[in-house]
């Protein structure tokens, strides 16, 4: 997707803080963090949100929350806790439109909504 920010994050044309690469998956920090740590997980083939989905997608979404948990290993917080939040389509506040999860760690959260 030309316009699309983090296909040119995925892509290297704008920078960003790597947290875990592969084939199919990247995760960097979140350039505006709300928590200590705060990093989105995306699918490097472009899905424009939870709602675009195609039935072939689901193997890769799982694949995405075992990297997920593989960084809360890796980064330490997996004991503590954290938070994975999707934000899809309007009612649901989603700013860029390419699939992302967002990880918040390193505290506290506050605020459950659910
Ligand atoms: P959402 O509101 O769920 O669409 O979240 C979009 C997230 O992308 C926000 O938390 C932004 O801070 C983050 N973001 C936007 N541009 C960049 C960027 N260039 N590098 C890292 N994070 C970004
Ligand atoms: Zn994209």
């Amino acid at each position: 997707m030309e316009d699309c920010i983090f296909c040119k994050i995925i892509k290297g044309e704008i920078p960003s803080t790597k947290v875990y690469e592969d084939d199919e998956i990247l995760a960097f920090n979140d350039v505006n963090p709300a928590a200590p740590i705060h990093i989105l997980v995306i699918p490097k083939r472009h899905i424009s949100s939870l709602a675009d989905m195609k039935p072939e997608d689901e193997k890769l979404v799982g694949k995405i929350y075992g990297v997920i948990n593989k960084i809360a290993e890796e980064k330490g917080f997996k004991d503590e806790g954290f938070r994975v939040i999707v934000n899809c389509g309007k009612n649901g506040g989603q700013e860029v439109m390419h699939l992302h999860f967002h990880i918040l760690a390193g505290k506290q959260l506050g605020e459950k909504i659910v």
